[in-house]
């Protein structure tokens, strides 16, 4: 430490003599000490150092009053034990008792007296230095603590975000593959309901013409029950699909939607509150908002999903308010109930599909369905919920660009008769889409596999392909790939139960180059729009003709 530091110390001297004090002044002045300060009043010490606040006190030990003894048992309440005060006890008694007695007190060092100028400037300097160090090594603990504190603190963020982006990956993961598996047993399912409709469908008119009445009703029996089916199923795929590329998106304004859920809802929420004497509201606090490129259908069943839900959750009443409002370049949307809540268990399983706490009321489809729709709008969905207060579902929908829609077929349309090639390896769905096909006056050719409606195809070529995605060897995409290399511009329509299969297969040397992607089981309306897109799109003009 410099000296020029040193000579800035306060040093407090407190003796009862007043020529002892003066000398002492004088003698610390001449070694350059700039700050020195001295009293004689020993009753004096401890105001004074607390006002003054010394970096050393020189302290005489006999005095009137308080001896120096009692002035440093003073000292030693007004210092932080942290805190290292020099204290240089000047006396004539140099006696063993009283050196231990007044280093037991608080003392760091000793000058007897007569004091020897040289000596006691070099002691003093000693302690001060010492002082310095502590305070010194003190504010780098302090400056060392600060960062620390701080990094502690970034760290906590850091690993607050982690933790919630870990449980936002681990939520999307699970999510996935359940839609991977819900995806799986869709596609068997369909496979069977397609079976089911279809001969059923086919079979209809037969028994209508033979009036074979009672058979009739089995089969209506049989045809309805298949439909429900195929509604859990379409709900299941609602979850799990992903978007697609050529997904049909028009402006549409959520302000609208939501009213229109709110009404078209109303029958439910009113209807209880008239048959169980209870009171639900539904307020709605609508700001003006930015249109979003969505499926105006799909969100209606999220509003009117979220709606079921929270009367549900409202067994004795209470209110329900949706607000909208702009957020960034897209809409924020809340819908809270005053209902009972869900537990951070359930709250956590809520969107994944089946999972239903209402038994045999619940399907446990809506929120998976709500959330497969918000993802494929690039959306986000986040639920708060506290058990007996309620429940709040915030939504996010980013700005998008809006593709135009795609018009229907006219209505003589399906009467141009196409020549059409199905490809299947389950023969009994060729027949039954050539079943559907002829009755609209198309002609049809079958193939088992992509080798054999190549072979055909190199025979004449036609003038549409229907090919299933799944079939052993060469699959749909491939099929696609070499029938638009020999013959560009032909249509073909991908048939599958498996939308997230396409994506996979879709590479860079495999593109998913199909002109339009039908899910199973496929209704004759499907197909009659499948083929006016498919060709719509490859022959523009072609379909009006
Ligand atoms: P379901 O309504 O058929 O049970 P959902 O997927 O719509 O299926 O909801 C799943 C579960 O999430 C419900 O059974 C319920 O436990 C919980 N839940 C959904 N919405 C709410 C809500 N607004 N308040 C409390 N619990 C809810
Ligand atoms: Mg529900």
């Amino acid at each position: 430490m410099p000296t020029e530091n040193l000579n800035t110390a306060k040093i407090l001297i407190v003796d009862d003599e007043s020529p002892n004090v003066r000398l002492l002044e004088r003698m610390l002045e001449i070694s350059g000490f700039t700050d020195v300060r001295g009293i004689t009043d020993s009753r004096q010490a401890l105001p004074t150092f607390l006002e003054y606040a010394p970096d050393i006190v020189l302290i005489d030990l006999n005095m009137p009053h308080l001896s120096g003894f009692e002035v440093m048992q003073q000292l030693k309440t007004a210092v932080s034990p942290e805190e290292y005060l020099p204290i240089l006890v000047l006396t004539a008694d140099v006696s063993i008792a009283t050196r231990r007695r007044a280093l037991a007190g608080g003392a760091k060092d000793f000058v007897s007296k007569p004091i020897d100028h040289t000596e006691v400037v070099l002691r003093i300097k000693n302690l001060v230095e010492t002082r310095f160090l502590h305070l010194g090594m003190q504010r780098q603990n302090s400056d060392l603590e600060v960062q620390v504190r701080e990094r502690t603190a970034k760290l906590e963020t850091a690993l607050a975000e982690l933790r919630a982006t870990q449980d936002h990956i681990v939520k999307q993961e699970r999510l996935r593959a359940l839609g991977l598996m819900a995806g799986g047993i869709a596609h068997d399912f369909n496979n069977a309901l397609t079976m089911m409709l279809g001969y059923g469908e086919l079979l209809l008119p037969w028994l209508q013409k033979h009036g074979a009445a009672r058979e009739q009703a089995y089969l209506d029996h049989i045809i309805s029950a298949a439909q429900d089916a195929t509604h859990v199923v379409s709900r299941l795929r609602e979850f799990y699909r992903p978007a697609e590329n050529h997904e049909i998106r028009i402006s549409v304004n959520l302000n609208e939607v939501v009213t229109q859920a709110v009404s078209l809802t109303a029958p439910k929420w009113k209807g209880k509150c008239l048959a169980d004497g209870i009171q639900i509201d539904i307020q709605t606090n609508l700001l003006e908002i930015p249109n979003i490129a969505a499926n105006a259908a799909e969100l209606r069943e999220v509003f009117t999903n979220l709606i079921f839900n929270a009367v549900d959750a409202m067994p004795t009443g209470g209110t329900i308010t949706i607000n909208t409002a702009p957020m960034g370049d897209g809409v924020a949307l809340t819908v809270t109930d005053t209902g009972t809540g869900m537990t951070e268990s359930e709250r956590k399983r809520c969107l994944e599909p089946f999972f239903t706490t209402k038994g045999e009321r619940g399907t446990g489809l809506g929120l998976a369905v709500v959330y497969g729709i918000i993802q494929r709008h690039t959306g986000t969905i986040e639920i708060a919920s506290e058990r007996g207060l309620g429940t709040t579902f915030a939504i996010h929908f980013p700005s998008t660009t809006a593709t135009a829609q795609i018009a229907g077929p006219p209505h003589d349309w399906s009467r141009r008769p196409l020549r059409i090639l199905i490809v299947d390896d389950q023969e009994i769905i060729c027949e039954l889409i050539s079943e559907h096909l002829t009755a609209d006056g198309h002609t049809t050719a079958a193939a088992k596999d992509g080798h054999e409606a190549l072979e055909l195809f190199a025979k004449s070529p036609f003038d549409l392909v229907l090919t299933d995605q799944s079939m052993p060897g060469m699959n749909g995409i491939q099929l696609s790939n070499a029938i638009k290399a020999s013959v560009p511009g032909t249509p073909v329509v991908l048939l599958t139960g498996f939308g997230d299969e396409l994506l996979n297969h879709a590479t860079s040397e495999n593109p998913l180059d199909v002109d339009l992607v039908l899910c199973k089981p496929v209704s004759q309306a499907d197909l009659r729009r499948a083929i006016y897109q498919a060709t719509e799109k490859v022959h523009p003009l072609a379909s009006v003709a």
